[in-house]
């Protein structure tokens, strides 16, 4: 018979949200397997890590490491790209208006790993099985993880960190409402190195999606996420180089004079997708398993993180109650009841600002010019805004005063 290992929890999937998972069960005490290979180092994307995202890293001892890998974010100011006959102001947000020294650090996917990976060996009770999962099946009792060398994790819980096509979600029959939208995301690094972003976030609304600068590695490097429809994303990837540099110089009005590119493209098509349920039977849906939408507003990792925060929460309240099984349905039951209300509206807030973009109808133009105009010229509107866009709702009132 294949030889069986036994931990506490297993957390399928070892990108970011599975790394921060593991630490955090880790630390709650419980025994803890991370399984999946180890980061290949090739995402040239980058995260924007905002508001409680950076207290709740720090309460795991891993902010430190993080921030050293970033840039602040310390301003944020969004053009009206569209040419349409109502266009919205330029709007600026400024982080200090609500007492904050930025509103969040953006690092790059490859080292915020890296960071995260660093004291994984160092934490008690937690290993990483560097093989994929080959199978999952949840039991009353346990959940089985077959791995590739024929060997099998038995724990109480299984966390998915596997990302959208996970095999934990599917194990658990959670059916997803799924949506596609005609968009690609166009994204690489560069250098702009005679003029400074000083710390300044810029966001142009064309009519296929935002065209974003985010502060990099230092003052004069910056990430480009451009969001164009999936053929123009892929002329662009196809563009000599000197003539795709001069494209996006145009593309951003030139604010930051010459670009040097310092990583290749990549392309990422744009999708939704979310859970109907945030649990199963002996599963927790986290991250990408649970909830995909558009990178506008740097949002996914950050409501990932809320994710893990969350079921820690609900396991820590249990066990001092006396409770010693992490994968007991009333926790289960008191997660996914958590989690609705965040997920949910952040993923319907993305979209209709996405389709506020893309729409050819005038009411939803009219509201995102509406929207913004408010927003530059009524102070309490555009504090509120910052406030969402950095936690929760129920928690955002926290944040500054
Ligand atoms: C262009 C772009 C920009 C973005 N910018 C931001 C931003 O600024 N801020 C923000 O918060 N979010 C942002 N996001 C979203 C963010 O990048 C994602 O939420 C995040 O990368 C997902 O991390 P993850 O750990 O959930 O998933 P992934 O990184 O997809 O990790 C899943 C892991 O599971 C592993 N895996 C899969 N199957 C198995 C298996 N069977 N066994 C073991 N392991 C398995 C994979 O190898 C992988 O390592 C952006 C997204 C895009 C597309």
């Amino acid at each position: 018979m294949s030889e069986i290992k036994y931990a506490d929890i297993a957390v399928v999937g070892s990108g970011p949200a599975g790394h921060v998972a593991a630490i955090q069960m880790a630390k709650l005490g419980l025994s803890c397997v991370l399984i999946g290979p180890d980061h290949p180092g090739t995402d040239g994307r980058t995260t924007a890590l905002l508001g409680s995202s950076m207290t709740y890293l720090e309460s795991l001892d891993l902010w430190d490491g993080v921030k050293a890998q970033g840039q602040p974010l310390r301003v944020m100011r969004l053009f009206d790209d569209t040419s349409r006959l109502v266009r919205a102001p330029a709007t600026e947000f400024d982080s200090s208006e609500i007492g904050l020294e930025a509103f969040g650090y953006n690092i790059n996917n490859n080292k915020l790993v890296v960071a995260l990976h660093k004291d994984l060996g160092s934490l008690s009770g937690l290993i990483q099985d560097k093989q994929f999962a080959r199978s999952v099946s949840l039991h009353q009792d346990h959940a089985l993880i077959a791995m590739e060398d024929g060997t099998s994790w038995q724990v109480k819980l299984a966390i998915a960190a596997d990302g959208r096509n996970s095999l934990v979600k599917e194990a658990a029959g959670v059916e997803m409402r799924k949506w596609s939208y005609p968009q690609a995301a166009f994204v690489l690094n560069l250098r702009h190195k005679d003029m400074s972003h000083n710390n300044v976030s810029t966001e142009f609304h064309t009519p296929s999606g935002p065209y974003t600068l985010v502060p990099y590695e230092d003052m004069h490097t910056s990430s480009l996420v451009c969001v164009v429809t999936p053929e123009e994303a892929e002329k662009l990837k196809a563009m000599e180089r000197d003539a795709l540099v001069l494209e996006l110089e145009k593309r951003a009005h030139h604010i930051y004079g010459a670009f040097e590119l310092l990583t290749e493209p990549q392309i990422f098509p744009l999708a939704g997708m979310v859970a109907k349920k945030f649990s199963g039977k002996r599963a927790a849906l986290i991250a990408e398993s649970a909830h995909v939408f558009p990178p506008i507003g740097a949002q996914g990792l950050n409501l990932s993180l809320r994710d893990i925060e969350e079921l820690a929460s609900q396991i820590k309240a249990a066990f001092e109650q006396g409770e010693k099984d992490p994968g007991s349905a009333a926790i289960l039951k008191g997660y996914d009841e958590a989690r609705r209300s965040d997920i949910w509206s952040r993923t319907a807030g993305v979209h209709m600002l996405n389709m506020s973009l893309l729409s050819s109808l005038p009411i939803l133009q009219g509201m995102r010019t509406a929207g913004l105009a408010m927003a530059k010229h009524f102070a309490p509107l555009r504090k509120l805004l910052m406030k969402a866009g950095l936690d929760s709702p129920a928690r955002f009132s926290k944040i500054g005063d």
